[in-house]
């Protein structure tokens, strides 16, 4: 049932979460500074009014607004701040689940730096659990289910890896050699007609059998350590790049001799934020064409599968060439997109909310 709903909805949903405001941006322990003033939301429906998006002195002295320009925008859900990390994983737990079913899932988290990206996709994998965000609770589903469906005679071999595109170049962050080589290949022998020549693989990653959630959490940790590190070397690396954690599910079914194959990846993008060009030379400016050129291509592929174009665009940019076999085909989509609740980042929210709303229509 679930699929026909997907099928009738087509296979590409967004998600928009406002994330609450933190104690020190001077929210209230009470919540009352939840909602955002310049804010209203409802199940499927954000409205930011952009009148808000002015001179920051002017609210600050209590003037009275006169104009408001209100801008709506619709998706499939929108959370609110107060929505916790368990509220917002059932909404996509069955979408997880069709890994399983042989499904490619790609589930992406978008926005500026600071607008809760990695609070959604990892949470805070140390603290107390109800923190968790959705790759730790994702792993955990596909274990259980998985273990669930082998009283139905089904076998499942899983596999994780998870690397970081830093400046359009691969890192493997479950690797601590730095100074490998990796690139993207297309799989060999498979012929035209079959409907997996998109299929790729990446050479040289470290790609780790695993049989159980707890075998996973060691390797999660390892990535987090390997992100941090890198992140000193380089001022707010994380930010400026996107992370890939990727599942291969292979089942076998030894009751029925069905098997099925499916990828789950859950992807951190780097900060959609405008870099001001005056502002930024050198690397700093190559980091932030590389980032708006891999964003867009990412919009443009998700735009040209809906279209049924025969030309897609997977090899313009590292995201989408990785992704090629997710994306398209048999494939299911989430994008959340992430927003601040800070007036002063009004602008880029209502960038963040434009881009998704060009990928929820399609
Ligand atoms: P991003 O990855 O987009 O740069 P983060 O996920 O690091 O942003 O979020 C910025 C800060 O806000 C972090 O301190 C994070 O813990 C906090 N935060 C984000 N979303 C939430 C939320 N829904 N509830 C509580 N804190 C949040
Ligand atoms: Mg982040």
């Amino acid at each position: 049932l679930h699929n026909t709903i997907q099928e009738l909805k087509g296979n590409i949903r967004v998600f928009a979460r406002l994330r609450p405001m933190l104690p020190t941006e001077g929210a209230n322990s009470d919540g009352i500074d939840d909602i955002p003033h310049f804010a209203w939301y409802d199940g499927n429906v954000l409205e930011l009014d952009k009148a808000m998006d002015g001179d920051p002195n002017e609210t600050m002295s209590g003037l009275k607004r006169t104009t408001s320009q209100k801008v709506e925008f619709n998706f499939d859900r929108v959370f609110a701040p107060s929505s916790s990390q368990a509220e917002v994983f059932e909404e996509i737990a069955q979408l997880v689940q069709s890994a399983l079913d042989g499904y490619n899932v790609c589930i992406f988290a978008y926005g500026q730096t600071g607008s809760g990206k990695t609070h959604t996709m990892e949470g805070d994998m140390e603290g107390t659990p109800e923190h968790r965000g959705m790759i730790p609770r994702a792993v955990e589903q596909i274990f259980c289910t998985a273990e669930k469906l082998k009283t139905k005679g089904w076998e499942y071999k899983i596999t994780a890896s998870f690397l970081e595109i830093y400046n359009e170049s691969l890192r493997d962050l479950l690797d601590s050699k730095q100074d490998k080589k990796m690139d993207i290949k297309l799989k060999d022998g498979r012929s035209s007609k079959d409907n997996k020549t998109n299929d790729v693989y990446v050479s040289n990653q470290v790609v780790v059998d695993v049989n159980s959630e707890a075998e996973v959490y060691p390797l999660l940790k390892k990535a987090n350590k390997h992100r941090a590190v890198a992140a000193t070397k380089c001022n707010d690396r994380s930010s400026r790049s996107h992370s890939v954690f990727q599942l291969t599910i292979k089942g076998e079914n030894h009751l029925t001799s069905e098997s099925c194959s499916g990828v789950l990846n859950l992807i951190d993008l780097a900060g959609s934020e405008q870099v001001k060009k005056s502002g930024s030379q050198g690397k700093q400016l190559q980091e932030a064409q590389n980032i708006n050129k891999s964003l867009s291509n990412l919009s443009l592929v998700i735009t040209a599968l809906s279209n049924k174009d025969s030309y897609i665009p997977y090899r313009n940019s590292k995201l989408t060439h990785l992704l090629q076999n997710s994306l398209g085909g048999n494939s299911k989509t989430l994008m959340f997109v992430n927003v601040s609740p800070q007036e002063e980042h009004l602008g880029e929210s209502i960038n963040s909310l434009r881009f998704a709303t060009t990928v929820n229509q399609c």
